[in-house]
């Protein structure tokens, strides 16, 4: 067994772990939320695509279809601009559409700029605030009438590793991570008794142009794929995780 299959163990789904379920993700346009949707759909899920640049996600979709899986309904929506009734909108399209939802994945995400805490200007900080924390809640809670519907309801949120240990100049992009786990913890302490599992992935250094954008620096060919980490988010989108609530694990565990 290589590294990469005993790390991913743990986490092995059926290939029909999510057939039929219906699962929005954020950030789908792009990098790790990208390849999210294509291993769901190959996984069975039903799609429910939103992210910031239409046109990558009707590639995406034309992907997707080309490999024999019904096409994805598609939300271009900047987060940044987004207002609570978008989010309402997208809510009632996914109801008139598959009648309600069973996963929501928050991939969307800005890294701001990497500067030490006295240069965090207050738009930079505002701008990472309303995408990385405060459209995930509006979003959240404009789908979880949804969510409640569906006999094994997922929520997974994405943190990082500077999102439970704060680093010297991820001030901003650190500080919105913490908010991510905590709105995570706390959600799923309310929804304890329900249905629905609430928990967050850290991806670990993943190469997508986030990460570039972070490490210039970095040789890309020695980091984990996007597909490499799928395994967990198969796992925390499928019915196997039910005992697992509140939790953000790692992607690449030390
Ligand atoms: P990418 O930058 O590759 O992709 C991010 C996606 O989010 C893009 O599709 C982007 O849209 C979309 N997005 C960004 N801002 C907005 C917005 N305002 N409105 C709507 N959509 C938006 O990032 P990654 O795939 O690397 O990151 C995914 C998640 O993983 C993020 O939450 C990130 O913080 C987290 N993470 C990543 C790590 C890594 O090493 N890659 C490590 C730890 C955490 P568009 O296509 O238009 O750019």
């Amino acid at each position: 067994m290589t590294q990469n299959q005993q790390q991913n163990a743990p986490y092995a789904v059926p290939g029909d772990a999510l057939h039929d379920k219906v699962i929005l993700i954020t950030g789908a346009g792009d990098g790790i939320g990208r390849q999210a949707a294509i291993t769901f759909a190959e996984y069975g899920a039903r799609l429910v695509l939103l992210s910031r640049t239409k046109t990558k996600l009707e590639q995406l979709a034309d992907t997707i279809e080309k490999n024999g899986h019904p096409r994805p309904m598609l939300c271009p929506l900047d987060m940044l601009e987004a207002t609570r009734r978008d989010y309402h909108n997208i809510a009632r399209k996914i109801e008139e559409e598959y009648n309600g939802l069973d996963g929501l994945l928050h991939s969307a995400g800005q890294l701001g700029e990497i500067v030490p805490f006295e240069e965090i200007t207050e738009t930079a900080f505002d701008e990472l605030i309303q995408v990385n924390v405060k459209a995930q809640l509006m979003l959240t809670q404009s789908l979880l009438p949804l969510l409640h519907t569906s006999d094994n309801g997922r929520v997974v949120f994405t943190s990082s590793t500077v999102g439970h240990a704060g680093r010297a100049l991820w001030g901003g992009y650190a500080i919105s991570k913490f908010a991510t786990e905590g709105m995570m913890q706390v959600l799923a302490d309310e929804l304890k008794e329900t249905r629905i599992r609430v928990n967050a992935i850290n991806p670990g250094a993943t190469r997508t142009k986030m990460r570039a954008k972070a490490k210039p620096e970095e040789d890309p060919r020695t980091l984990k794929t996007p597909l490499d980490i799928m395994p967990l988010y198969l796992y925390l989108m499928s019915e196997e995780s039910e005992a697992i609530n509140g939790q953000c694990l790692d992607a690449q565990p030390k």
